[in-house]
This record gives structure tokens, C-alpha cells and sequence, in this order.
């Protein structure tokens, strides 16, 4: 039994049952505390009436959403603007209650239908696979996950659903979510740390790498805006994290580090502090949806002064035309790194660190020949090579395995 809620506009005559509706203008009335504006019953004359007690189910009272949030009734000017809806958000149990109710009422009060799309989320499932009840002690509060991690671990973890299916609660997806976060920190401490002398002017050239980086961004970014706008949140944050942790972080700033530390001439530092605050830049943005907090921290810290917008949540959404493009190059970069990938593989299994210098590298391939001589300084200072000599075939090498046809070996420095 409801207590508050709309009340039911009527009242009954106590000597003959008669039953009193409100007429319209009477409304907003409450029966439980007043009487009807009558002055006797017109049935019997009686003067003794029983309000009615019982109140509308809760469906009535958010019937009208839809109109309340455009502004209905006291600003007719939004209404026009934000009516009917353009999202209606809910749990499939709601669908034959809420969605429905709202039609209803929409189309009684306005002749028009409320929202243009109704979004149906699953339910969250405890880490056994059953609905969450305190009676089978499955219950996690969400409280208890942002203590022990972070709102953006466990906002993450809510987003990687899909679109009208439940979702399991699992500690193992908000721990990666966290391990994700310190990833993206890391590399945007990294990013910050090596910039602080750079003036955000365009460098005349850019290297293959940081094209390599930028036509994949660019692709990202139509990715994700296509996901956020068909409202498949999971597959967007999927790219998003796939390419920060895989393309951004292992492979593009492994790769430039040689640049920006040591061992390079001007312009390709500049082209690498170029792409490196183009990227973060953009990749943040793409984030904020999902990773709200720590977001605007590093926005903080690293753009705001130049770009001027109050919060990142302020900013403008990424376009594709923000970024660089070249098909040909990003073929090639795949190439360059792939290998510095296999150099550094091979490395570790013989016990070398990553960045152990070698004093001689020897790449072996006549069909990628053009992208190794294109990436050749990339390869060199990412591997530490003090000498990287490139040949048309290497027998007796260890072969690339997404391009088996390229071989290397190398000689490294004593430890
Ligand atoms: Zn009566």
C-alpha cells in the first residue's frame, strides 16, 4: 500500500454511498485532507463525506516524464524545443509500466508521441550469475566499489554491457578498468613530462610513426562516435581502451621515446610532441563519457590553459578531420612496428631488458624493404641499435610473426 503518491480525486457520501468525482478545476485536491468544495451531497443532502484514502499507483506520477523534464508546464518555449524526447532510458522490466504509461498519457495530454527512442538496459547479475538479493548474499553495493577502486572503474564496468542484456557483476572487470586508469595516468604523465618545451606549433613533417598514430586515431574516433551514437557504449569503450593500452601506450610511445629522450634531431621531436598532445587530447575527449574524473583531471593539467574551457566536459566531441591521415604510411608503420615488437620479444627471451643497446641489428626482407627503410630510424633508436644494417634476404634470422617474410638477428652490447 502506496501512502505518497497522486492522490485519486474522490470522495464518498457517508449516508448513501453516493460517489463524488473532482471536477477538473477543482485539481490539485487532496480527498484524505479535504472535503469536496459542495456543500451537500446532491443525491441525499448529506453533508458528512469520506475522502478517499487509497493513492495511484506510481506509474501515474511518472507518466508524464517525458513533458516534466522539457520543461512542461511552465516554460512552452523549451517544450518546443526538447519535445517529445529523444531518449527514453530504462530496464526491460519497466517496458510494459513505464514505456507504455508514458505513452499513454503523452498522447492523451498532447496528441504526440513522448520520445523517439526507448533505450532498454539489462539487469545486473552478482558475480554467481543470479539476480542480486540480499537473501542469496550476491549483494555488492556500488559504495563498496568505489571505496575499494574508483567511480570511473566501476562506470566503466557498467558501460561494458550490452545494449538489453544483463550484466554480471565481476571484480575481475572492475580491476582491469583500474589497472586501465593508472595505464592511461602513466602515459599521460609521460606525455606531460616531455612536452613542457614544446609551443603546440605544427612541425613541418611528420614521421611515419606519428602518421601510422594518427590515421588509427582518426579511425577511432569514427568508431566510437558511431557506437555512442547507436548507443552500443560497450563496443565504444572496447576501441577506446584497446587503443590507449595497445596502439598508444605498447606501441606508439615505446616507440618515440628515442625521440624525445635522446639521440634526435629537433623537428622529430617537435613532430612526436605534436602527436603525442594531439592524441591525448583526443582520446580524452572520447573518455570523458566513461572515465569522467580522471579525465578532467589530466585536462587540467595538461590542456586547460591552452585551450580555455572550463572542464573537458565542456569541450567539443572529436571529428575525424582533427587528425592526419595517410592509408599508405599506416601500412607501412604496421610493419615497423611489428618488428621493434619482435626485436623487443626476442630481447626479453634472451634476457636482455627492452631498451638494452645492441651494437648491431640486421634486417633481412626484399617485400617490405621500402617500409623498414622508411621506419629504419624508428627501428634503430626504439631497439637501441647502434647500427642497423638492412639486407635483401637473412637466412639464417628470426622471422616477424605477422610478416614471416621479414627476418632479423642481432648482436647486443655485454651486460
Ligand atoms: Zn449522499
Amino acid at each position: 500500500q502506496r501512502i505518497f503518491a497522486t492522490p485519486i480525486p474522490v470522495w464518498y457520501c457517508k449516508k448513501c454511498d453516493n460517489v463524488i468525482v473532482a471536477k477538473p478545476e477543482w485539481l490539485p485536491v487532496d480527498p484524505r485532507e479535504q472535503q469536496p468544495p459542495i456543500d451537500s451531497c446532491p443525491k441525499c443532502g448529506s453533508r458528512d463525506f469520506l475522502g478517499e484514502s487509497d493513492v495511484m499507483d506510481t506509474w501515474m506520477d511518472s507518466s508524464i516524464t517525458c513533458a516534466v523534464i522539457a520543461g512542461w508546464p511552465d516554460d512552452v518555449e523549451l517544450f518546443s524545443k526538447l519535445y517529445p524526447n529523444d531518449l527514453q532510458p530504462n530496464g526491460y522490466d519497466i517496458i510494459r509500466t513505464w514505456d507504455y504509461y508514458l505513452l499513454v498519457r503523452h498522447l492523451a495530454l498532447f496528441n504526440r508521441i513522448p520520445y523517439k527512442v526507448a533505450l532498454i538496459n539489462g539487469m545486473v547479475r552478482g558475480t554467481d550469475g543470479r539476480m542480486m538479493h540480499k537473501s542469496y548474499g550476491n549483494y555488492i553495493e556500488a559504495k563498496e566499489v568505489v571505496e575499494k577502486y574508483c567511480a570511473d572503474a566501476l562506470r566503466q564496468w557498467a558501460a561494458s554491457g550490452s545494449t538489453g542484456y544483463d550484466i554480471r557483476f565481476r571484480w575481475e572487470d572492475v580491476d582491469y578498468a583500474w589497472r586501465f586508469l593508472i595505464k592511461l595516468w602513466n602515459a599521460s604523465r609521460l606525455v606531460i613530462a616531455n612536452t613542457t618545451d614544446y609551443n603546440y606549433s605544427k612541425p613541418s613533417k611528420l614521421k611515419v610513426l606519428d602518421l601510422w598514430l594518427l590515421t588509427k586515431l582518426r579511425r577511432l574516433i569514427e568508431q566510437v562516435t558511431r557506437a555512442m551514437e547507436e548507443m552500443r557504449f560497450n563496443e565504444a569503450l572496447d576501441s577506446l581502451r584497446n587503443f590507449v593500452w595497445h596502439v598508444f601506450c605498447d606501441h606508439y610511445l615505446e616507440a618515440v621515446k628515442y625521440r624525445l629522450y635522446w639521440q634526435s634531431t629537433v623537428e622529430s621531436k617537435r613532430a612526436a610532441q605534436y602527436t603525442l598532445t594531439k592524441s591525448l587530447y583526443i582520446i580524452l575527449r572520447l573518455l570523458a563519457p566513461f572515465c569522467p574524473f580522471i579525465t578532467e583531471e589530466i585536462y587540467h593539467a595538461a590542456f586547460k590553459e591552452r585551450v580555455g574551457a572550463e572542464s573537458i566536459h565542456l569541450t567539443s566531441w572529436p571529428t575525424p578531420s582533427e587528425c592526419e591521415f595517410d592509408e599508405d604510411l599506416e601500412a607501412k608503420g604496421n610493419v615497423v612496428v611489428a618488428t621493434i615488437a619482435a626485436v623487443r620479444r626476442t630481447k626479453v627471451r634472451n634476457r636482455l631488458s627492452p631498451g638494452h643497446p645492441l651494437r648491431i641489428l640486421w634486417i633481412g626482407s626484399s617485400t617490405f624493404m621500402d617500409s623498414i627503410r622508411i621506419g629504419a630510424e624508428d627501428i634503430k633508436g626504439t631497439c637501441r641499435a647502434q647500427e642497423l644494417v638492412v639486407v635483401d634476404n637473412l637466412e639464417d634470422g628470426i622471422a616477424v610473426n605477422e610478416y614471416p617474410e621479414i627476418k632479423f638477428k642481432f648482436e647486443a652490447e655485454r651486460r
